[in-house]
């Protein structure tokens, strides 16, 4: 596929991402822009992250933060999709914000299954938060065990080691955290 092609597809992609409930944002952006620090994976394993270990899609199961960097360094383009979604029940915030993890993580499939029919055989899906699709992931009883879901199940962007914070802000993307609200945000590696 030609650049401008290209770019045509990647727009195609992001007005389809727009067309979903609840997606504030969607941008494309260049992967220059993000960026991937060293600190966001200590910070998974040694700052009380409750699923480091839990989960397949978690470090310590998940690449290392230079073998992201090699990979992510193969990649041009990307699509930066953010979904914002009221919380109803401020006391018990958690389930309705892992719910909108779980819509955000089903559109970010989506959007990667579309990229692949738009002609990008190497478009790959990173989610908000830990993969949440089992209610317990098997490797928390058994470390040996395998995915059960391994068609859907995706690593998030900040189990890669990406500063979510700092690359939303370097492309003028906002995040900002208020009460009764709640924001995640994917990307979609495009190539
Ligand atoms: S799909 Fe299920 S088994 Fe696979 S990583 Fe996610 S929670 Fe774990």
């Amino acid at each position: 596929m030609d650049f401008l092609t290209e770019i045509e597809k990647a727009k195609e992609l992001k007005t389809l991402a727009l067309s979903f409930d609840n997606i504030s944002s969607a941008k494309l952006i260049h992967t220059r822009d993000i960026v991937v620090d060293e600190r966001v994976r200590y910070q998974c394993s040694y700052s009380g992250c409750r699923e480091y270990g839990k989960r397949l899609m978690c470090p310590p199961y998940t690449p290392s933060v230079d073998e992201f960097k090699n990979i992510l360094a193969r990649y041009y383009m990307a699509l930066l999709v953010q979904l914002t979604a009221t919380i109803k029940d401020n006391d018990n915030w958690e389930p309705e914000a892992n719910k909108w993890a779980l819509e955000l993580h089903d559109i970010i499939y989506k959007l990667e299954k579309k990229a692949f029919a738009l002609g990008f055989p190497f478009a790959a899906g990173l989610i908000g938060g830990s993969c949440k699709l089992c209610p317990t992931c098997p490797v928390e009883k058994d470390k040996s065990a395998i995915c059960v879901d391994r068609e859907r199940a995706r690593p998030s962007m900040e189990a890669m080691g990406i500063d979510v914070l700092l690359t939303c802000k370097r492309v003028g993307v906002e995040i900002t955290f208020s009460p009764g609200q709640v924001i995640w945000t994917g990307m979609i590696l495009i190539d």
